[in-house]
């Protein structure tokens, strides 16, 4: 930070300016900090001290209303369609964070349980012929 009364350059935690003794004003000192393109604000404090000037747009997304999930989950119910928005919701960008990873963990599960399956159908008709 900067001491508003002779410019030097000060510790971010101290409270007294090392070459003028002035008081630092937290406020100030906060302004200069983004002229300079330091922000030591950037550790995910929201609201540390009450002058964060940062906004951290992914704490301030909207919910996703219940109704936009009924809306999705409707359109999950269309064949082939909805495997196709899955992964548009899922890899665009443009879907909201909290439901591109939702239908991220749902694409896992879904590889998870092809895998599965075609594992079953290799070996239990190997099962079947090595009993009879
Ligand atoms: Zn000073």
């Amino acid at each position: 930070m900067f001491c508003t009364n002779c410019g030097t350059r000060n510790e971010p935690a101290s409270n007294y300016c090392v070459q003028c003794q002035a008081l630092l004003e937290k406020s100030a000192a906060t302004t200069q900090n983004l002229q300079t393109g330091y922000n030591y604000n950037q550790g995910g404090y929201t609201n540390y001290g009450g002058y964060n000037n940062q906004v951290n747009t992914d704490a301030l997304e909207k919910p996703i209303t219940v109704g936009e999930w009924l809306i999705t989950f409707l359109l999950l119910l269309i064949p082939i369609a909805n495997i196709v928005l899955i992964f548009v919701w899922a890899f665009s960008g443009t879907a909201p964070k909290s439901k591109s990873n939702f239908f991220k963990a749902q694409l896992i599960i879904m590889a998870i349980g092809i895998g599965l399956s075609i594992i079953l159908a290799l070996f239990l008709p190997l099962l079947f012929f090595a009993l009879y």
